[in-house]
């Protein structure tokens, strides 16, 4: 209903990227070693995954909303992890490059993450600050031509590997969230450093840490849009990382679904295939229409988009019911396979570690459910 010829066409080319190329033996060897392999990176950003969303004079394809969701969900589907190296240039770190960033901010640093040269991080959260991300206490102080940053930001996905964040810190400590700035940070200048890659539940492959900063010299032109006008900045660029997320979340929905079913019709108990027993074909059955509604909620975040309608409340309740319902699919799937779901070596472990976090990150449900009630109760 929501898409085109050319949509369809995208999503085949990117399940057979993600079937060919995302193998099994990749992945166990990706949670194995905690690292993804370049040469695979490599091949993501030469398939355009890295710039679907980018403007093709910076390089990228310059495909819309629903194309994003598209190749979110079919990487998703065999690799969370794969998806989270697709979502980060295309809206976390990108995204505030461009809302605000100047021609030349985005030349410099756009598109050599679009061609997967380099690595841009999203530098928002901090220890004290999560949920309320207005209450952060990273400083931003002129001093000449410069502002000097000093904090701690925590939880940065892809910090140890990453060229260059983007750092919200407050000019005007005075202001709460209409204080804050964006500032972009070379990762190996003086000052900066990263925390210990973090000990995660899934997701490995793609290490998070924090980000130190300690009298770090931002020069003026590394200042991302206007001063105190960063968070508004964050806000939007969430908006695009919320349907991200719930792209991700069918994509792996849709993953713990195909194999409770495969396993429904493989073991047997009593005599019968397990599937046979209305008790599983009726969870298969709830699993299935989640699924479904929760598909129809992200493509149409996606189309709102793509038609320029405000998409703020749609994105909000997508990333909201995407990700507890695919929380709830993975664990009837992994019930589905009785012990063997509690295995590292059947599939479905992986995925069911690998979602715990989508209820989370990028704002939790609580917050997603405090968007949509604040945006309906509006006075
Ligand atoms: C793997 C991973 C990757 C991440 N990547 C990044 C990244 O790249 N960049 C970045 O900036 N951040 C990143 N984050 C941080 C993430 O966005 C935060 O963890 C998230 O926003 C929640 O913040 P918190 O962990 O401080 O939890 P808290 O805000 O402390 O929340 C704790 C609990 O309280 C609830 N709660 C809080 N306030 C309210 C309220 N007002 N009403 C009701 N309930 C409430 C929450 O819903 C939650 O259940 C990442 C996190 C993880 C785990």
């Amino acid at each position: 209903m929501f898409f085109t010829e050319q949509h369809e066409l995208i999503r085949k080319l990117a399940r057979e990227f993600a079937e060919k190329e995302l193998t099994k033996e990749l992945q166990e060897e990706v949670e194995e070693s905690g690292v993804f392999p370049k040469e695979v990176l490599d091949k993501m950003a030469k398939a355009g995954f890295f710039g679907i969303k980018i403007p093709k004079e910076l390089g990228g394809q310059g495909a819309d909303a629903r194309s994003y969701v598209l190749v979110m969900e079919e990487i998703s589907r065999v690799s969370a992890v794969a998806s989270l190296y697709v979502s980060s240039p295309n809206s976390l770190s990108g995204g505030p490059l461009l809302l605000s960033g100047t021609d030349e901010q985005k030349e410099k640093y756009l598109r050599p993450v679009v061609t997967g040269e380099k690595i841009l991080a999203f530098g928002l959260t901090e220890p004290g600050a999560g949920s309320d991300a207005g209450g952060m206490t990273t400083t931003a102080v002129e001093d000449g031509d410069y502002y000097i940053l000093n904090g701690r930001k925590t939880f940065i996905t892809m910090a140890p590997l990453s060229d260059f964040a983007v750092i919200y810190a407050k000019t005007d400590m005075s202001k709460g969230s209409k204080g804050i700035t964006a500032f972009i940070v070379d990762m190996k200048q003086e000052g900066v450093s990263c925390g210990k890659p973090e000990n995660k539940m899934g997701l490995h492959g793609c290490a998070t840490s924090d980000i130190i900063l300690e009298q770090v010299k931002v020069h003026k032109s590394n200042v991302l849009g206007e001063i105190n006008k960063g968070f508004i900045n964050a806000m939007k660029t969430l908006d695009t990382g919320r349907m991200g997320v719930a792209a991700q979340s069918i994509g792996v929905a849709q993953a713990c679904l195909d194999e409770a079913i495969k396993y429904a019709k493989e073991r047997k108990q009593f005599g019968r295939r397990i599937g046979d027993f209305q008790a599983i074909g009726f969870m298969i059955a709830d699993m299935a229409t989640k699924l479904e509604a929760a598909k129809q909620l992200v493509y149409k975040t996606a189309y709102l988009m793509d038609t320029r309608q405000d998409a703020s409340m749609n994105a909000s309740m997508a990333k909201y019911y995407a990700a507890e319902v695919c929380n709830e699919i993975a664990a009837k799937a992994v019930q589905i396979h009785g012990g063997y779901g509690y295995i590292s070596d059947y599939k479905i472990e992986r995925l069911y570690r690998d979602c715990r976090v989508f209820t989370i990150y990028e704002g939790t449900s609580q917050v997603q459910q405090m968007v949509i009630a604040g945006k309906l109760l509006k006075k």
